[in-house]
């Protein structure tokens, strides 16, 4: 199994892209603790196996970052998943959304890298390899969207973050890439689609930007997760590793 003896922290896990992670880190005997806001969400997840722990943590409340970095044990790998979609051109971009999209999307990486990667580094020394995948988007620096500015732009500082983070570290064991999806079934795009004007043609126009015809699965995505997060992944560092269905060919 590709991450035995690997305890993993994935942060937005309660569901879609980070839930699907943790089930697949679990099925390569990974120990992982699964973070969220949603506890519910939590909950239900922690049924699944008795190698997942749960924590509630919201990403952007530093305090608790660095509280539960100094609590748990040195990580293995680290999931930076969560993030937020606005919905809107630049016209149509307050400062407060775009407050809120840098908050999440950006300083809480930042934040959680800080806090957890003093502990990786330590572990890099016992085990020579050590993993943090951050969560960016094929709606990026890779290629732009239409309403997806305050995304994208974030998701570009994802990928500039990402490499930051590789090229600083690269000789002391630490890897670090960015996973970037294509559209991916999720409770959150079903969000987006029933908030449109018409939820029928925006589901359509969703599926037709994707060239295979379809949307991706939450398990298209977590096979990537698992590679980039074990030692499969040893020669690779401050990669944007896209998983999109062919939108950039
Ligand atoms: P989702 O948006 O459906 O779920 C997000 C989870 O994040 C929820 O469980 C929610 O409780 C949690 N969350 C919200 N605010 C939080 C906070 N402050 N701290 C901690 N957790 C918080 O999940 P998704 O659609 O799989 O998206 C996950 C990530 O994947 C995001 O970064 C998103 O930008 C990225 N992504 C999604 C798609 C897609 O099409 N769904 C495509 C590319 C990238």
């Amino acid at each position: 199994m590709r991450l035995e003896g690997k305890t993993i922290l994935i942060t937005a896990a309660g569901q879609g892209i980070g839930r699907a992670s943790v089930l697949a880190c679990v099925a390569q005997g990974a120990r992982v603790i699964a973070t969220d806001i949603n506890m519910d969400a939590l909950e239900n997840l922690k049924r699944e196996s008795d190698f997942i722990e749960t924590r509630f943590l919201d990403v952007t409340d530093v305090e608790a970052v660095n509280a539960l970095a100094a609590e748990l044990p040195r990580l293995d790998g680290l999931f930076n998943c969560a993030g937020f979609v606005h919905h809107g051109t630049i016209l149509e971009l307050s400062d407060e959304d775009w407050a809120f999209s840098v908050n999440l999307n950006v300083t809480s990486m930042i934040r959680m890298c800080r806090a957890f990667l003093p502990g990786m580094l330590q572990r890099a020394q016992e085990t020579g390899s050590v993993s943090v995948l951050n969560m960016a988007s094929m709606a990026s620096s890779i290629k732009g969207f239409t309403a997806r500015t305050a995304y994208g732009t974030t998701k570009a500082a994802v990928i500039g973050l990402t490499k930051a983070i590789a090229a600083d570290y690269v000789k002391q064991g630490l890897r670090c890439n960015a996973l970037c999806p294509g559209t991916v079934d999720t409770p959150s795009l079903r969000g987006r689609i029933a908030d449109a004007a018409d939820p029928v043609q925006a589901e359509k126009d969703f599926i037709a930007r994707q060239p295979m015809g379809r949307l991706a699965k939450v398990t298209d995505i977590a096979p990537m997760v698992t590679y980039l997060l074990s030692d499969d992944s040893q020669f690779v560092t401050g990669q944007a590793m896209l998983v999109d269905g062919g939108v950039t060919i």
